[in-house]
């Protein structure tokens, strides 16, 4: 009872603090590139909120209509049929995006690169079909991949494939670039106090106005508590943080787990499973980075990461079925495990706890925190939306 008043009080003391600052807290979601993206700020009032939520939510969709392999009329895949022509000039965003992951593709030794499209269409079929690529196909979509074999012109602003047939794939950054604009498009509406999530990509601008000092707290759920509710949480602001890993896209063939992730040099999908946390400046480096890092496994990704200013990074990999777990300057973490807004809400939406609870534990079937779930500035409840997509995805996973 007494714990209940202090933190009634506590509750109180900051919502009169965020009155006195004008601000309210608002929260937004919507699917686009095929997740969810979730937007979080303060504002001063419901419209202005409406206003730039509307702002961002479309400059999302049109960065889609830029960036998405599954689109044919993107600018990505009408770049991609010019593959073996001449040079193109492209749009500032996909300049952008394409040269952080090129200037990624060098520093990981080609782990993360874009031109891994032709591998990778050949593994989602894979998925699909539950049957691995034939050899022979698989070595000659190889043949097209090479971030090398992409040509960037900083000057022109034109993207030039060297091979006809080479086919680009953004998946590894594209929502953690869109996370970033996301947060910049807020702040042409006077909006710093944010966060965006799109799945397991985040990026947060200012901290809340009751967490001055602190940040936006994320739950990260990793491999070495999969089954059970997250153990880490990180106050971040100003940065970006992505999860990768084969927690929650992999196939199962003759008893291998493939994930969505490939290897550019053996075109092979990552079997070993991993998962890792990056924390960076921005979001699209942070993406980008865990991706590779998952490409890389625990030593070489480690070293990756600490050759490059200002990155930290959570690895767990199982190898021989131990787990290993290597960090590099994760910020200490806190555990909330008593008080984890993700899974203590109480039946809110007629959902039992207990439920809640089992799908929390379930990372695959967090609906679209995935595998970083954002807590939101420690406030004791939970999204509906998220409740609602949860229960949707597990009556599609019966
Ligand atoms: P998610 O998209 O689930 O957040 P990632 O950020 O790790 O996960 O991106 C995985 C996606 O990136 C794959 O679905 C594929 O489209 C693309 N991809 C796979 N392997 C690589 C790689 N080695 N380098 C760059 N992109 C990759
Ligand atoms: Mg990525």
């Amino acid at each position: 009872m007494m714990g209940f008043c202090i933190f009634a009080a506590t509750q109180c003391l900051s919502a009169l603090k965020e009155q006195k600052r004008g601000l309210r807290r608002f929260e937004f979601t919507e699917p686009h590139m095929g997740t969810m993206f979730k937007i979080v700020f303060y504002a001063s009032d419901e419209s202005s909120a409406l206003k730039a939520s509307r702002a961002a939510f479309n400059r999302i969709a049109g960065l889609d209509h830029i960036m998405s392999d599954y689109l044919p009329s993107s600018e990505l895949m009408r770049l991609s049929e010019r593959a073996g022509g001449p040079p193109t000039r492209i749009s500032d965003d996909l300049y952008g995006v394409m040269s952080t992951a090129q200037e990624i593709a060098q520093k990981s030794d080609g782990a993360f690169d874009i031109t891994i499209g032709p591998v990778v269409r050949l593994w989602r079929r894979a998925r699909r079909q539950h049957e691995l690529p034939e050899p022979a196909r698989l070595a000659q979509a190889l043949e097209l991949v090479g971030h090398e074999k992409l040509r960037l012109d900083a000057k022109a602003r034109t993207a030039q494939l060297l091979k006809p047939g080479m086919l680009l794939d953004l998946g590894g950054i594209a929502k953690g670039y869109a996370a970033d604009e996301t947060l910049r498009v807020l702040k042409g509406y006077g909006i710093d106090r944010a966060l965006v999530a799109a799945g397991g990509d985040i990026a947060v601008g200012e901290p809340p106005p009751d967490m001055e000092g602190n940040g936006w707290t994320i739950a990260v759920a990793s491999l070495d508590s999969p089954a059970q509710r997250p153990k880490r949480y990180v106050a971040l602001h100003n940065a970006g943080i992505s999860t990768s890993g084969d927690l929650e896209q992999h196939v199962e063939i003759n008893g291998t787990r493939y994930s969505h992730i490939v290897d550019p040099k053996s075109g092979r999908a990552i079997t070993g499973r991993v998962s890792v946390t990056v924390i960076a400046p921005d979001d699209t480096t942070a993406d980008a980075l865990a991706t590779a890092v998952c490409v890389l496994g625990l030593e070489r990704g480690l070293k990756l990461i600490q050759s490059i200013p200002e990155t930290r990074a959570l690895i767990c990999q199982a190898k021989n079925s131990e787990l290993q777990c290597s960090d590099w300057r994760f910020p200490a973490t806190r555990d909330q495990s008593h008080d984890s807004p993700v899974c203590d809400a109480t039946s809110e939406n007629g959902i039992p706890t207990r439920i809640m609870e089992s799908v929390v534990h379930l990372q695959r079937a967090d609906a679209y925190c995935r595998r970083c779930c954002v807590v939101a500035c420690g406030e004791r409840r939970c999204a509906k939306d998220r409740f609602l997509s949860d229960r949707r995805r597990r009556r599609s996973l019966r």
